[in-house]
C-alpha cells in the first residue's frame, strides 16, 4: 500500500528529506511558501548577476553522492555511513571525490584552494589549505614560540573528536537520555564539553592563531566563545574532504536535487505557505494527518515532516493544546542562532582582484572576543566588523556578466531579540562595509566600479523565511543545545510529526541538514516498518492532492 507524505519547506534538508522518502517508497509533495526551492540557498538573479543568498561553502561531498545514487524502493538506509572509498588518508581531496558517478550526471563540483584566505585586522593573512606543510609554515610565521608543537597537538586531538564524534556518533539520533548519557564519559575524556575557543587556546598562545581555529563555527551559527569545542570536529571535516563549489553556484546542486526528487516521483509545490499541521485524536494518540494552507485548503498525509525553522513550526504551526514537550514557554526560552546581514554586489573587474582575494575570505575585524559578546550576549550592533567575502566569479565566471564579478559579503549581527531597527540602520551599515572593502585595498575604486547593490538583514530571516528572531542557523549550538538537548527529529507529542533541518539534530550547515535528513528518515522507517529495500519496482507514485475545506 503506498504511503504519503508531505515535506514544509524546501531548504537542503527539505529536499534531502524528500528524497529519502521517495526511496522509502513515500509519495512525497514539498510545499514551500517562496517561488523557488532552496531555503537560505535561495538564488538572486539580477543585472545579469546570479548570487546564491546563503551557502557557498560545500563540504563532505559523499554526502551528496548519496542523495544522487537514491532510486525509489533502494533507500539505501542499511549500508554504512562512510564507505571504506571516503575513508584512508591518501584517498581525501587529492582523488577528486568532488563528484561521484550519480552527482556529476547532474551538477559539477569543483574543490576550492586555498579553503579560506583569513586576513587580520592588520593586513596579515593565513591561506587555509588543508595541507600539512602550508599549514605548519604558516603556524610558524604567524605564531608564537611553541604554537607549532601546538598545532601538532591540535591536530591530533581534533582528529580524535572528529573520529568519535562524526564518524562513530554523527548519525546518532539521541531522542532519550540514555543514549546520551553513554557518550558523555567520552566527551569529557576528549575534552569536547569546553567551548571551542577554549580549546584553541590550550593549543596556541598567537590571538591569530585561537581565531584561524576557532572561526569556523560561525558559518554554522556558532560562537566560538560557547559552542562545545566537538566542534573542533568542522577543521578536520573540511581538512579530510576539502571544500568545494558547485559550477552555476549552489542554486545549481539546489536545482539538481530538485529535478532529481521529481525523477523519483516526488511533486514541488512553491507559493504554497503551510498555515497549520493538522493533528487529530485518536484515543490517547495525537497523530498529523496533513497541513492547511494560507489559502485555506487542506492535503491529507501518512505523515509530515518540517524543515521550517524549528520554533516557528511549534509555535506557529502546531496548536499549543497538543504541545506538552514544545511548550510556549520551552520553545521561547531557546536561545536563537546570530542573524545576518548579506549584501549582494557586482562590479566590474579590473583583473587585480585575484592577487589580494581569493574565492572565499574571511575578514576578521580589531576585536575578536568583544565582538562576539557583542553579537551573541550584549546583542548591540558594534562599530567594527568581521565578515565573510565571497568571490565565486574567481572560480565560475558565468555567474556575472562578461567584465564583472559577483560577490556577497556576510556579517554577522545579533538577532532580532535585540530590537534593532533595519530600516533605519540597514543602508549605513552596508555603505559602511562596501566603503570599507574600498578604502583598506580589498576592493580598490568599488563606489565606481559597482553596478548592483542589494542586502538581506534579520528582518528577511524572520518575515520570508519564517525564522524566529530573525535567526540564520536555528537554535544557538551551545552545549544546552547539542545532541540530545538539541530538538529531536520526531516530536515527542504528535505521532507521525518529524523534522528535518538545520533546527533539528545534528544541526546547521549544508552537510549537517542532509544528515538529519537520514537520520529523520531512519526514524520513519523504523516507526513504519520499513526494513530497508522497499521493492524496486513500486507501483507509479500518487502524489497528496489538495483537498478543499478543512479536516
Ligand atoms: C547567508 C548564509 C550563508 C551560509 N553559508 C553556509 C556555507 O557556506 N556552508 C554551509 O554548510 N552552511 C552555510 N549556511 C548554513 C546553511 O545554509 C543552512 O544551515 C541550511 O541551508 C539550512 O537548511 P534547512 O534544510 O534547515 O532549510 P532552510 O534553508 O532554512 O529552508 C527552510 C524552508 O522552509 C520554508 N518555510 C518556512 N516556513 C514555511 C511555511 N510555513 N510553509 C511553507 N514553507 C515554509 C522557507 O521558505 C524555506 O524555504 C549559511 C547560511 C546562511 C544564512
Amino acid at each position: 500500500m503506498s504511503r504519503t507524505a508531505i515535506v514544509i519547506g524546501s531548504g537542503i534538508g527539505g529536499l534531502a528529506m524528500g528524497l529519502r522518502l521517495q526511496s522509502l517508497g513515500f509519495d512525497t509533495t514539498l510545499v514551500e511558501k517562496l517561488d523557488a526551492p532552496g531555503g537560505r540557498a535561495y538564488v538572486r538573479k539580477v543585472d545579469g548577476f546570479t548570487f546564491d543568498m546563503g551557502p557557498t561553502v560545500i563540504t563532505v561531498p559523499h554526502f551528496i553522492e548519496e542523495l544522487f545514487s537514491l532510486e525509489r524502493g533502494q533507500s539505501n538506509l542499511s549500508l554504512p555511513d562512510y564507505p571504506a572509498e571516503v575513508l584512508g588518508d591518501d584517498k581525501r581531496i587529492k582523488t577528486g571525490i568532488s563528484g561521484g558517478k550519480n552527482t556529476s550526471r547532474y551538477v559539477k563540483i569543483v574543490p576550492i584552494l586555498p579553503f579560506y584566505r583569513i586576513y587580520f585586522d592588520d593586513g596579515a593573512f593565513f591561506d587555509y589549505d588543508g595541507d600539512p606543510e602550508n599549514t605548519r609554515r604558516q603556524v610558524q610565521e604567524l605564531g608564537e614560540p611553541g604554537d607549532l608543537e601546538g598545532y601538532e597537538r591540535f591536530h591530533s586531538d581534533a582528529r580524535a573528536i572528529f573520529e568519535r564524534g562524526f564518524l562513530e556518533l554523527g548519525y546518532t539520533h539521541f531522542g532519550d537520555l540514555g543514549t546520551m548519557l553513554r557518550v558523555v564519559p567520552d566527551l569529557l575524556k576528549l575534552d569536547a564539553v569546553r567551548t571551542l575557543f577554549g580549546f584553541a587556546a590550550k593549543y596556541f598562545k598567537s590571538d591569530k592563531l585561537r581565531q584561524v581555529f576557532s572561526f569556523e563555527t560561525l558559518l554554522v551559527g556558532g560562537n566560538p566563545l560557547s559552542v562545545p569545542a566537538i566542534y573542533a570536529m568542522v577543521h578536520f571535516v573540511e581538512k579530510t574532504w576539502g571544500i568545494h563549489f558547485a559550477m552555476g553556484g549552489t542554486g545549481a546542486l539546489v536545482k539538481a536535487f530538485v529535478q532529481k526528487f521529481e525523477e523519483l516521483g516526488g511533486i514541488m509545490r512553491y507559493n504554497a505557505e503551510v498555515k497549520k499541521i493538522n493533528v487529530v485524536r485518536e484515543g490517547s494518540k495525537k497523530i498529523a494527518k496533513g497541513i492547511t494552507l494560507a489559502d485555506g485548503s487542506t492535503m491529507h498525509s501518512d505523515i509530515v515532516v518540517s524543515n521550517a525553522d524549528y520554533a516557528n513550526t511549534y509555535l506557529r504551526l502546531v496548536e499549543p493544546e497538543y504541545r506538552f514537550w514544545q511548550s510556549d514557554v520551552i520553545v521561547r526560552n531557546r536561545p536563537q542562532s546570530m542573524s545576518l546581514v548579506v549584501i549582494y554586489f557586482g562590479f566590474r573587474a579590473d583583473g587585480g582582484e585575484g592577487e589580494k582575494l581569493r574565492h572565499h575570505n574571511i575578514i576578521l575585524g580589531p576585536r575578536y572576543e568583544e565582538l562576539l559578546k557583542d553579537i551573541f550576549g550584549r546583542r548591540v550592533l558594534a562599530k567594527d566588523f568581521s565578515q565573510y567575502l565571497h568571490i565565486p566569479t574567481l572560480t565560475d565566471p558565468s555567474l556575472a556578466p562578461p567584465g564583472h564579478h559577483a560577490a556577497y559579503t556576510l556579517i554577522p549581527v545579533p538577532h532580532n531579540g535585540s530590537r534593532l531597527d533595519w530600516d533605519l540602520l540597514g543602508e549605513p551599515f552596508v555603505n559602511k562595509i562596501l566603503k570599507f572593502l574600498q578604502d583598506r585595498g580589498y576592493l580598490p575604486n568599488l563606489q565606481q566600479r559597482l553596478v548592483h547593490k542589494s542586502f538581506i538583514t534579520p528582518d528577511y530571516f524572520e518575515h520570508t523565511l519564517n525564522s524566529y528572531l530573525g535567526n540564520a542557523f536555528g537554535p544557538e549550538p551551545i552545549l544546552a543545545q547539542s545532541a540530545f538537548f538539541r530538538p529531536h527529529n520526531k516530536s515527542e507529542d504528535i505521532s507521525h510529526l518529524y523534522l528535518v533541518g538545520a533546527g533539528a539534530q545534528p544541526g546547521a550547515g549544508t552537510p549537517s541538514v542532509m544528515m538529519s535528513a537520514k537520520m529523520t528518515a531512519r526514524l520513519v522507517a523504523r516507526d513504519f516498518g520499513i526494513v530497508d529495500e522497499v521493492k524496486r519496482n513500486v507501483e507509479p507514485p500518487r502524489p497528496a492532492e489538495p483537498v478543499a475545506g478543512t479536516d
